[in-house]
């Protein structure tokens, strides 16, 4: 899509740009003519600059897709908006089961960052992620290391899934409390997520169902290296105790009992 020029844009029903107060019409017709400079990734938050400060931004929700496809394709029965390019060329289209997701203007800073996501820190794969500086936020931070991890606001685009693995690598239990690790064992974290994010890309993500596909509609298949992650039962690869399944903050967790250990019981939650 880079340097490419927007001809019009179909928006379907209101949810898809229900962000866009002025309704869809107007978003449509506020893209038109508008060429794509970049397209830029924050955690879990994508968009398009184009140009003059001005970007769209995308989240997928639980179950949205981007997808380029010939406008010959038939129409996705989840069909929200369809980007029609100057040049003729393939669509973009975004197709959205659950609905959760969409899209907006908003302004970009000086930096390109959307105002409207300035909250979400820097992501792990991003030139603007200060390694030392997030090693002392997380330092300072008295709750569980994974809910740190998790914290878009302390570094953005770690997610359960990526949470467990990197822990898994670094050795660590999640539960453990952020402020009683070393700093180089907080940064051996933070290492290991980066790492397994790179990874996970270079295989297409980790798709647990057909939802999660890339542009081409291709799932990814990093599910088949996930060391923890979903694995109860199953040894682990390092040293073939069986991993754990454990509840934390609703949800599941994954680890290993050798060589991840529970912290001690604390008197004080913080
Ligand atoms: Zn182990």
């Amino acid at each position: 899509m880079l340097g490419r020029t927007v001809a019009s844009v179909e928006l379907r029903g209101h949810r898809v740009s229900r962000r866009h107060v002025a309704g869809p019409q107007d978003l449509g017709d506020r893209l038109a003519g508008r060429r794509i400079d970049a397209v830029r990734r924050r955690g879990k938050y994508l968009w398009l600059d184009l140009g003059d400060s001005l970007g769209l931004l995308l989240h997928l929700g639980m179950s949205g897709q981007l997808l380029v496809e010939d406008a010959v394709a038939p129409d996705e029965k989840h069909l929200h908006a369809r980007f029609r390019f100057a040049d003729d060329g393939p669509e973009l289209r975004f197709v959205d089961q659950r609905t959760f997701g969409g899209l907006a203007l908003t302004d970009l800073d000086a930096h390109g960052i959307p105002t409207t996501i300035a909250h979400i820190a820097p992501d792990l794969l991003e030139p603007a992620f200060d390694r030392d500086a997030v090693v002392r936020r997380v330092k300072a931070k008295d709750s569980a290391i994974k809910r740190v991890l998790l914290d878009q606001t302390v570094a953005s685009g770690i997610g359960n899934i990526y949470a467990d693995e990197a822990l898994w690598r670094a050795r660590v239990h999640g539960e453990r409390p952020a402020g009683a690790l070393t700093k180089p064992r907080i940064a051996a974290v933070l290492d290991a997520a980066a790492e397994v994010m790179r990874e996970a890309l270079d295989q297409g993500g980790t798709s647990f169902d057909a939802l999660y596909v890339n542009v081409n509609g291709a799932s990814g298949y990093f599910d088949r290296s996930l060391a923890a992650y979903g694995q109860a039962g199953r040894p682990c690869p390092r040293c073939g105790t069986p991993i754990r399944r454990e509840r934390f903050m609703n949800r599941s967790s994954f680890s290993c009992p050798r060589c991840q250990p529970r912290p001690r019981a604390r008197l004080a939650q913080g």
